[in-house]
Order: C-alpha cells, then sequence, then structure tokens
C-alpha cells in the first residue's frame, strides 16, 4: 500500500489552524511588557475574588488562582509554529506534513513529524501522595499526540501513529488501539464517576481523631514495646 501523494507536501493538506497564536503575528502594541500584563492579572483576580469570594478570599489563593491563568497565557503565545507556517521549503527539507510541530534540525529533535500533544493541566506530582519524587513531577499526567514517521518513504513506507503518554510512560500505538483505549477511557470515566460519588457519601461520615487520645495510644504503646 504505497501513498506516494504524501511524500508531496502541500498547503492545501494543511489543517485549518484558525484561533491559533503565532509568535510572530502578535500586535506590537500591548504586549510590550509581559510584567505590566502579569501584574494587571493578579490585580484582577485579587480583586474579582474578594468581591466575589469574599469568605474564600486571601490573598495566596488569589496568586495561586492568578500565576495559573498566567502560565496558561504564557504557553498559548509560545505554542510552536507548525511545518506548513515555517513553509514549503522546510516541508520539502524535512518531509514533514502541514501540522508537524518538530524542529528538525535540533540535536533533541524527534527523527519523526508530530502535532504538538494535548495534555491534562493536572501534572504527576498533583496525584503523587507517598511523599517521594523522582524529579518526574512536572510531568503532564496524561498526554497524546499524533506521530507520523516517513523516513525513506519510498522504501519504508509512512506510518502514522498516537503517542498517548502518562506520567514517566509513553505508548506508541495505532489510531485503531487509540480509538479503542478512548472507548475504554469513556466506560472508565462512568466509573470513575461512580466511585467519586460513592466515596463523597461515605466521606460525610469521615472526622478528626482526638489528638489527645493518639498520644495516650502512642505512649501505651511505646510501655508495651518497652516492657517486651
Ligand atoms: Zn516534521
Amino acid at each position: 500500500m504505497k501513498r506516494t501523494t504524501m511524500a508531496r507536501p502541500s498547503t492545501s493538506a494543511v489543517p485549518a489552524m484558525k484561533g491559533r497564536p503565532r509568535s510572530e503575528a502578535a500586535p506590537a502594541e500591548p504586549v510590550s511588557n509581559p510584567d505590566n500584563i502579569s501584574d494587571a492579572i493578579r490585580g484582577a483576580v485579587a480583586a474579582a475574588m474578594q468581591k466575589a469570594l469574599p469568605q474564600h478570599y486571601t490573598p495566596e489563593f488569589a496568586a495561586n488562582f492568578a500565576n495559573t491563568m498566567i502560565a496558561e497565557l504564557s504557553q498559548a503565545n509560545t505554542r510552536p509554529l507548525t511545518a506548513a507556517e515555517r513553509g514549503t521549503e522546510w516541508m520539502l527539507r524535512w518531509g514533514c506534513p502541514g501540522f508537524c510541530v518538530v524542529e528538525h534540525g535540533h540535536p533533541q529533535a524527534l527523527d519523526s513529524h508530530s502535532t504538538a500533544p494535548v495534555e491534562t493541566s493536572l501534572r504527576t506530582a498533583d496525584l503523587e501522595c507517598s511523599g517521594y519524587s523522582d524529579g518526574t513531577d512536572n510531568l503532564p499526567w496524561l498526554t497524546a499526540q499524533t506521530v507520523v514517521t516517513n523516513d525513506q518513504p519510498q522504501a519504508f513506507g509512512r506510518e502514522t501513529s498516537v503517542w498517548l503518554g502518562y506520567g514517566l510512560h509513553l505508548a506508541e500505538i495505532s489510531p485503531a488501539k487509540a480509538r479503542k483505549a478512548l472507548n475504554d477511557l469513556r466506560t472508565f470515566t462512568v466509573q470513575l464517576a461512580d466511585v467519586i460519588e460513592f466515596a463523597e457519601r461515605v466521606a460525610a461520615d469521615d472526622f478528626d481523631g482526638d489528638p489527645e487520645i493518639a498520644r495516650l495510644d502512642e505512649e501505651a504503646r511505646a510501655r508495651r514495646a518497652g516492657r517486651a
């Protein structure tokens, strides 16, 4: 099954990228000082929170909220260029499909072509409860991207896969297998919702222990251990 047409990059095959901000197309005026914008966002968030949620407002809570917003906004502004945006010469040179955002030529660049991954805002560290960290705290919980491998396509053809990341793990699977994973995930989210709903009902009866009783219990235990 040879698809020679795919080796020929064509801007007509480029998916619409509406709403995708391009750094070089950014308006010249108000973006001049990102610090001012960040300060403005922090101020606006604090003011809005004090007004709408006075009972929950703390400067730390407002700052955390604002910092998340600022991080998301700056990520949108630093979105990588697609091969189509880089132009035909780039696409021909690297055999890139228009959607590819890989920085070919960079020492750590992927050999294949890839979309920018979509990812959960939840990081692995947010779910970490063991207290141990292996330095991968900043990894997203889940990621997914489309990857095309077309090195020497006349000889080896072209293969599209979905890379499904979960923490440190990366599954390189066919679109069909990814579809199966999605269907399984959909079923799982329904089950997860049931588990959470049940846990929330059960948790309504949770209570804190008495630290004084806990201390006495601890001491009694230590005495018993000392006697043994
Ligand atoms: Zn590429």
